[in-house]
């Protein structure tokens, strides 16, 4: 059998464990895809853990993408934490979602992550995502994170992946979000100062996920959003349309139909994922000031543990929040009233 790496790679392979018969022709194993795809426990040294109230109840669900499920017993179930991050990793080489799956079955490996992508677009599935994959050489990033092994079409740098792969890992990203809660994707290209994307090389001396994916974050984040945002897409805009044709006759009339197309909008923007409970779920750089805001009392949620932190604020809202805060700190008479135009004498 043809196999394209080198003899003491297929050594490693098989002192590892991996099988090395269902190995394609084109797969490239290389020594830099056993080390990407090994040993990823990690610690959770210093990555700061997202503050989580012990309450939160979460329906994880697993990507309707996967064509192949090769479940590996490198991982830590269940998870600790809500899912409100994306690692994009690669594989360092060109590896089928099969043989990404072999290559995490041995216990030896050590290592998993929640989902795969092949050059030919294909979703396979290694940890579901109730469960903590062992992929980003940090405890703390793998239990808030999906974690995602992309193909590479070239296993050297700049670790490119092919256009299907990419296209799937679009996908499959709002896919995630979607059913996650994520509103949004955020890329800061910063290891102390992250959004919700995370890259492996700031937790390991790795060039994971490779300048070709590391360069796209933004592109992908962009891409991400447009298919999860609050924006009406051109279908949206026509079906809205659709309903609400026809002449208005009356004011009252106009004024329902104004009212009924408000509505709709409103109803389209706020999407599917608005409609359920909203959680606790701060973006990743507000959870100091949030989980602050929780423990002395300032914000309550409605009871069940819903926070809605990331809806807007009215005006009485924001009033209420300045009078639990001075109320909680025992402050409240500091302020002294002000004189309104009404109380002047002159
Ligand atoms: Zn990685």
């Amino acid at each position: 059998m043809d196999i394209p790496m080198v003899p003491t790679v297929a050594l490693a392979i098989q002192s590892m464990g991996i099988s090395v018969a269902s190995i394609q022709p084109w797969e490239e194993i290389t020594q830099e895809t056993l080390d990407e795809l090994s040993n990823n426990l990690g610690d959770d040294e210093d990555i700061p853990h997202s503050p989580l109230a012990p309450n939160i109840v979460m329906a994880f669900t697993d990507s309707p993408m996967v064509v192949h499920t090769r479940l590996s017993p490198n991982c830590s179930k269940p998870r600790n934490n809500i899912i409100d991050m994306i690692a994009i990793h690669v594989v360092a080489g060109n590896c089928s979602i099969e043989t990404i799956g072999n290559i995490f079955a041995p216990t030896t490996a050590k290592a998993s992550s929640n989902y795969g992508i092949g050059s030919d677009g294909r979703v396979g599935m290694y940890v579901q995502e109730k469960d903590r994959s062992w992929c980003t050489s940090s405890s703390a990033i793998d239990n808030r994170a999906i974690t995602i092994e992309v193909a590479n079409t070239e296993a050297k740098h700049p670790w490119p992946v092919s256009e299907k792969a990419y296209a799937a890992l679009i996908e499959l990203c709002a896919d995630i979000c979607r059913r996650n809660n994520i509103k949004k994707l955020v890329w800061i290209p910063d290891k102390n100062n992250y959004g919700n994307m995370f890259v492996h090389r700031w937790t390991a001396n790795k060039a994971c996920c490779g300048d070709y994916l590391y360069e796209r974050h933004g592109e992908i984040a962009e891409a991400v959003n447009q298919k999860i945002g609050g924006e009406l897409t051109v279908d949206q805009y026509n079906e809205l349309l659709k309903k609400i044709e026809g002449q208005a006759t009356t004011i009252k009339d106009l004024n329902d139909k104004i009212e009924a197309q408000n509505k709709l909008i409103s109803d389209l923007l706020k999407g599917p994922a608005d409609n359920g409970p909203s959680g606790d779920k701060p973006t990743s750089w507000f959870t100091e000031s949030t989980g602050y805001c929780k423990r002395k009392g300032i914000f309550e949620g409605d009871g069940h543990g819903n926070f809605d932190w990331q809806d807007p604020l009215t005006r009485e809202a924001g009033a209420q929040i300045v009078y639990n805060t001075l109320e909680a700190a025992g402050a409240l008479d500091k302020l002294p009233d002000i004189v309104l135009p009404e109380d002047l004498d002159t």
